[in-house]
C-alpha cells in the first residue's frame, strides 16, 4: 500500500533551477532527497506538509530541492533505444502517430541486409505495423517516406522534446519549474 510518503517524491533541480531532466522526470524519493539534505548536498525550495520524526529532530519532506552543485549535461547525448524515440517524440516516423515507448521497435532507415548501420541518422522509431510493412526495404523501395529526416539531436533538443510529456505526479509547488503551460513560453 502507498503511504503519504510514497506519494512525496522531491522534483529534483540543477543548480540553475531547471529540473536535472524532463523525461523521464527527475525525482528523488523522500528517503533520497532527506539524505540529500541532511548532508547538505542540496537546498530545499520548497516543502510538503508532511514531517519526519527522529529521536531529536523533526523535517518536512522536501517538495522541490536544488543541487547545490551544477552537473553540465552531456554535450553529446547518448545513443540509445529511449533517446531515438524521445527524439522522434514518441512518433512512428512512417504513420506519424504517437505511441507509448512500449509499443515502439527501434527500425533500421536503410535496412541492415542493405548495408544500413546502427547510428542516429538510420534508426527512427517505428510502430511495429509499420516496421513490418517496411520489411528488409528502404523508405523508397517500400514507397514509405519518412516523417522527418534522422539526425543526431543535440540534448538541449531531448530536453526540449521532454518537456512534451508531463509527469503522472506533479505536485502545484513543481509548477514553476517545469512549465507544462506552453502559453507560458515566449
Ligand atoms: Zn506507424
Amino acid at each position: 500500500m502507498l503511504t503519504a510518503f510514497d506519494n512525496s517524491p522531491a522534483l529534483v533541480l540543477n543548480a540553475d533551477f531547471r529540473p536535472l531532466s524532463y523525461f523521464p522526470l527527475s525525482v528523488w524519493n523522500w528517503q533520497d532527497a532527506i539524505k540529500a539534505v541532511v548532508a547538505e548536498r542540496v537546498n530545499v525550495i520548497s516543502e510538503y506538509e508532511i514531517e519526519v520524526h527522529s529521536p531529536t529532530c523533526s523535517l518536512r519532506l522536501p517538495s522541490v530541492i536544488s543541487l547545490k552543485e551544477y552537473i553540465a549535461p552531456a554535450r553529446r547525448p547518448a545513443f540509445t533505444r529511449f533517446n531515438v524515440f524521445l527524439r522522434d517524440r514518441l512518433v512512428c516516423q512512417y504513420c506519424g502517430d504517437a505511441f507509448p515507448a512500449h509499443d515502439l521497435t527501434f527500425d533500421h532507415v536503410v535496412p541492415r541486409s542493405q548495408g544500413g548501420v546502427t547510428s542516429w541518422e538510420n534508426v527512427v522509431a517505428a510502430c511495429g505495423p509499420c516496421n513490418l510493412a517496411k520489411g528488409g526495404r528502404t523508405p523508397r523501395q517500400a514507397h514509405m517516406p519518412l516523417h522527418r529526416e534522422p539526425m543526431e539531436p543535440s540534448t538541449w533538443e531531448l530536453q526540449e522534446n521532454g518537456r512534451a510529456f508531463p509527469p503522472n505526479f506533479l505536485h502545484e509547488s513543481w509548477r514553476d519549474y517545469l512549465y507544462w503551460d506552453t502559453e507560458l513560453e515566449t
